[in-house]
């Protein structure tokens, strides 16, 4: 998984109208597909996450990414964007936050790996910026939770309505 940012300046104005969001995501997709060089298909992230919390589909799942840089980096990682950017709305939300995390989840559910990463890492570009790339270094030590084994009931145990004194 490569988290990415969209390194350009992005309009705070997203934060209090969800319906910019929608119409960010819209203009990305035609930027992509106005790029006669890359000749992409599609938008070239799998997802979008805004900063209400909104996971936005892209090329979605078992589709290859054209955003990682280059071929082998497409091939080996899915790709998700904050919309945060260089200038502007910088600071991902939590939302947004929780929103890669559900897209980094659905992915795993369809073969992605454990890795998380910043577009950064191997590659040279400040892609994710700072403060979303503060995150990918967190949420990779991070350890998915394991299922826990329901704990036994104690047949005993009742509920009281006051501590004891
Ligand atoms: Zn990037
Ligand atoms: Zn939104």
């Amino acid at each position: 998984m490569k988290v990415h940012y969209e390194g350009t300046a992005v309009s705070t104005r997203l934060l209090s109208d969800h319906a910019a969001c929608v119409a960010e995501w819209k203009a990305i997709r035609a930027s992509h597909l106005a790029n006669k060089v890359e000749n992409y298909s599609d938008v070239a992230y799998n997802y979008a996450a805004c900063p209400h919390g909104f996971l936005l589909e892209g090329r979605g799942v078992g589709r290859r990414t054209g955003a990682n840089g280059n071929q082998d980096l497409n091939r080996a990682h899915y790709a998700i964007v904050g919309l945060v950017g260089s200038e502007g709305l910088t600071e991902p939300t939590d939302a947004m936050l929780s929103a890669i995390r559900d897209g980094i989840e659905l992915l795993r559910e369809h073969g992605a790996g454990t890795e998380i990463k910043g577009h950064r890492d191997g590659y040279a570009t400040s892609c994710p910026g700072g403060p979303l790339y503060a995150w990918v270094q967190k949420a990779r030590r991070v350890r998915p939770p394991r299922p826990r084994p329901p704990r036994p009931r104690h047949p005993l145990s009742r509920r009281t309505t006051c501590p004891p004194r």
